[in-house]
């Protein structure tokens, strides 16, 4: 394990792996908290404000405060960066119920554990990004949104593990969730997006899907570019047949998808691909 990253606690930083939290956390107990994965480049945290929002609607759907201003926030994130001494990265913020007793009930952990953790970032591998991600269709459904919102951004990832876990042993790169009614919703950790004759189409957050902030800002880029992008409804027959596929996400940016389930996509790495990751880059440029 390489020996880099800090991390932020109760105003102090210290070397990420020797940061230790007590068994009792809740976090860890029930895995009840709520997390942000951001990437700074330059130094630059990317899209702060949208994570933070996203961040405070999670914290807020779970009945957790985050006592921290956005400024606050903004900056401990920035103190945690420059100690990590990293100029490109990754950004993991934690919110946790935080210590209570051995029961579920959150009434008795009386303050939230707030985590900031600056390290590098796991780089996809870059043949994947060359050549696109082989895909499967995971057994393991997306928990419907009355069971658990897709929007809330939880500690709780074991559904989106076992997708993971089936990909794993397929020999696939990622697995895709569909949801108790068979539509798309998206990747293990990252969102999907299809493009068929020239339109971009990505499933609707209703379906199952988070709202990634990178999904958002791939929307926008495409309507920059004069591209169609809408979120719509997708069976498993639409990735079939789409002309591209890619996924979406902070620490994948954009990967183009080679196969799903055995069948060749359209293209790949497709025009539409191609031109949205060279908005993407110009984006991150311009930072
Ligand atoms: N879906 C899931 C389940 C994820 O964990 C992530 C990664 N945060 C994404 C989608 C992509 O979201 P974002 O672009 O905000 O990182």
């Amino acid at each position: 394990m390489a020996n880099t990253g800090v991390c932020w606690m109760e105003g102090k930083l210290q070397p990420l792996r020797e940061a230790r939290i007590p068994v009792i956390d809740h976090g860890l107990l029930y895995g009840d908290g709520v997390f942000e994965g951001i990437r700074f480049y330059g130094g630059q945290p990317l899209l702060l404000a949208e994570h933070l929002r996203r961040l405070r609607d999670s914290a807020r759907a779970i009945a957790l405060a985050l006592r921290w201003s956005d400024e606050e926030l903004t900056g401990i994130i920035g103190q945690t960066i420059a100690a990590s001494g990293l100029s490109d990265g990754y950004i993991r913020l934690l919110l946790t119920r935080g210590d209570g007793a051995l029961g579920i009930d959150p009434r008795s952990c009386a303050e939230p554990r707030l985590i900031v953790i600056a390290d590098e970032l796991q780089m996809v591998d870059p043949q994947v990004r060359e050549q696109g991600a082989t895909l499967i269709i995971a057994s393991t459904r997306r928990l419907p949104p009355d069971g658990l919102d897709p929007r809330i951004k939880s500690l709780n990832y074991l559904n989106h593990i076992l997708a993971r876990i089936e990909a794993n042993q397929a020999g696939a790169d990622e697995a895709l969730l569909l949801n108790a009614l068979g539509r798309v919703t998206e990747g293990s950790a990252d969102n999907l997006f299809i493009v068929r004759d020239g339109r971009l189409l990505t499933p609707p957050t209703s379906d199952g899907a988070l709202a990634g902030i990178t999904r958002a800002l791939v929307m926008d880029l495409a309507r920059e570019l004069g591209i169609e992008a809408l979120e719509q409804s997708l069976t498993v027959f639409d990735l079939y047949s789409a002309d591209e596929c890619f996924l979406t996400g902070t620490a994948a940016e954009l990967i183009p998808v080679r196969s799903i389930d055995g069948r060749a996509m359209g293209d790949c790495p497709g025009e539409v691909y191609r031109r949205l990751a060279e908005a993407f880059a110009g984006f991150v440029q311009r930072l």
